[in-house]
Formats: structure tokens, C-alpha cells, sequence
């Protein structure tokens, strides 16, 4: 009972909570390029289960610092030694690989809408301004001949043999929303004109 007293005082004196704000230097699941991270978003510390590694307790891996290590004299380099252990690092490798298949998973399961707004997004995220100017371009030409939107559609499809321009953007819908800007400018600048008058 006694003894029992006595370590859990040692527990509360020898480990101390700042030591979780030291900062060091390591690659972590997400990061294969080792970076500053705090000890704490590696280890928590309570007094019932001691010290948790939280990435080998997330990857099962079999060592006390998995489920919580306890010890009567706690020194900061006990942690900073787990983390250079093979260990450690093949705990790092176990979550990635599930990560990874996880998000392989996700692309399998995916559902064409899904799939189609992830490619458009995907495009806008690529667009280049020079891109977007020759859409702009085409729509103007388009209005300045009096054609109609679907024309529009035609020069579009003919410029993207000489540059590259993604399908989706190639849409009525797009061109809609190009003359929704190009009507907006025109009009502001109208206005400002009258205004000035
Ligand atoms: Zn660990």
C-alpha cells in the first residue's frame, strides 16, 4: 500500500507537463521531411496511465509506450530516445500505409458525381489566367458576331486544338457565366460614364 503511495508520487513529481512544449525536430505522418513539432502532438501524459506514444498507440504497436508507460524517475530523454526507435518509426510507416489506404479506398468507391466535381475542381485549381482569357476571348467574339452561346461552344472546342482548355470549361454554363461578367464590367463602367456626364 505503501509503496504503491510512493510511486504515484514520483509519477506526479518527475514527470513535468512543460516537457510536452519542447520542440524537436522529426518527420510525422503527414510530413516525410522531418519539422519543429511539439513533444505533446506525439506524447500525452496522465497520471493514471503514465506517458502514451499517441502514434503507436494509433498503429498497436507492441510497446509500453503504446499503452501507457509508467516509471519512477521520468527524464525528458526517455521520450526523445522512443522517438529514434525503429519502433516509433515503423509505427509512422504503419499509419501512412493506412492513410494511403484509406484514400485509395475512397477513389474505388467513389461516385461519378463525385468524381466529376473532383476533376472540375481539380481544373479550376490548374486554370491559368492565359486560359481563362481565351475563354473570355471566345465569348466576346462570340457576342461581337451575334452568334449564339452554342457557336461559342464551337470556337471554343477549335481553340483547344491549338491550347489547352479542360472540357468542363468549355460548357454553356461557363460561357453563361463569362457573359454574367463581362455584363457586370460593362455595366459598372456605363454607369460611371453616365454619372460623370
Ligand atoms: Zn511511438
Amino acid at each position: 500500500m505503501r509503496l504503491t503511495y510512493t510511486r504515484s508520487v514520483y509519477a506526479l513529481t518527475t514527470f513535468r507537463l512543460v516537457w510536452l512544449k519542447e520542440l524537436i525536430e522529426k518527420e510525422t505522418v503527414e510530413s516525410k521531411l522531418p519539422k519543429r513539432v511539439e513533444l505533446g502532438s506525439i506524447f500525452s501524459f496522465t497520471e493514471d496511465n503514465g506517458v502514451v506514444c499517441k502514434i503507436c498507440a494509433d498503429a498497436k504497436a507492441c510497446c509500453d509506450f503504446a499503452t501507457g508507460k509508467t516509471w519512477d524517475l521520468w527524464k525528458l530523454d526517455y521520450m526523445k530516445r522512443h522517438v529514434i526507435q525503429k519502433i516509433h518509426s515503423d509505427s509512422i510507416a504503419k499509419l501512412r500505409r493506412i492513410q494511403a489506404g484509406a484514400g485509395i479506398s475512397c477513389l474505388l468507391t467513389e461516385s461519378e458525381d463525385h468524381r466529376q466535381m473532383r476533376m472540375e475542381v481539380n481544373d479550376r485549381q490548374r486554370s491559368t489566367g492565359e486560359q481563362v482569357k481565351i475563354l473570355i476571348d471566345n465569348v466576346l467574339l462570340g457576342l461581337s458576331m451575334n452568334a449564339s452561346m452554342l457557336s461559342v461552344m464551337d470556337i471554343h472546342d477549335h481553340m483547344a486544338k491549338y491550347v489547352k482548355l479542360p472540357d468542363s470549361w468549355r460548357s454553356k454554363n461557363y460561357a453563361f457565366e463569362f457573359v454574367e461578367c463581362i455584363d457586370t464590367v460593362v455595366r459598372e463602367k456605363c454607369m460611371k460614364e453616365i454619372r460623370e456626364f
